[in-house]
């Protein structure tokens, strides 16, 4: 496409845009939907028609709020398990409700005293172990192409990151590209921002 026609197509999106604007504004139609127009799905249909392909491990998680919030996005990005080691504390919990806000009630999960004997296990059943952790090899994440077979993508402690043992026996390690002055993202952020885009790569 030539500049020229890309432009002019530029200006007939940006045409329509602002007359359906205008049209929801004059129509009200930019109204909330309710909890009900929602219409979520029950945890037990979760629990059946979640994805068993990814699993969500957690190495030595310290802060509750942030396993409440990954439980909440594996709920939203339909992830069917979380793999909570170490440190990690397990639901029930109050303090993981308070962010979870229920979908401890759809996420699967299981307790590991080690993350590297669940990493193994992962392994012995044909997962693809996926660290997500910014190591001098890791691959960025806008070009990581996953791979279609099962896959465990694993994150780490606040302030330790993903242990060296685990990043060892990793297949692969990602980074998400950061711009600003801050060393890193908040894990749980990480994890929305990870698993949104496995979804969104259109791993099923
Ligand atoms: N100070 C720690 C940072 C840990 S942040 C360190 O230097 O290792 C907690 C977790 O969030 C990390 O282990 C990783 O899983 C994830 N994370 C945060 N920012 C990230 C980034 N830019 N890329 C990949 N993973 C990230």
């Amino acid at each position: 496409m030539n500049l020229t026609s890309r432009q002019s197509n530029l200006s007939v999106n940006f045409a329509v845009y602002t007359a359906s604007a205008y049209f929801c504004k004059k129509h009200r139609t930019l109204i909330k939907k309710t909890t009900s127009e929602l219409n979520r799905i029950s945890p037990s249909e979760f629990k059946r028609s979640a994805n068993d392909r990814i699993t969500v491990v957690l190495d030595n998680i310290r802060s509750k709020q942030n396993i409440g919030s990954i439980f909440r996005i594996c709920d939203a990005f339909g992830i069917g398990k979380i793999f909570l080691c170490g440190i990690s504390a397990c639901p029930p919990d109050r303090e993981i409700e308070r962010t979870a806000l229920g979908a401890t009630l759809s996420v699967r999960w299981k307790y590991f005293s080690s993350t590297s004997s669940c990493i193994h296990q992962l392994k012995e059943c044909g997962h693809q172990i996926i660290s997500i952790e910014q190591t001098h090899n890791s691959l960025l994440l806008n070009e990581f192409v996953f791979p279609q077979d099962k896959i465990a993508l694993v994150f780490g402690n606040e302030v330790e990151g993903i242990n060296e043992e685990v990043l060892k026996i990793s297949h692969f390690c990602i980074e998400i590209p950061q711009r600003g002055t801050k060393h890193s993202l908040n894990v749980a952020v990480s994890a929305g921002i990870v698993l949104w885009e496995v979804i969104h790569k259109g791993l099923k």
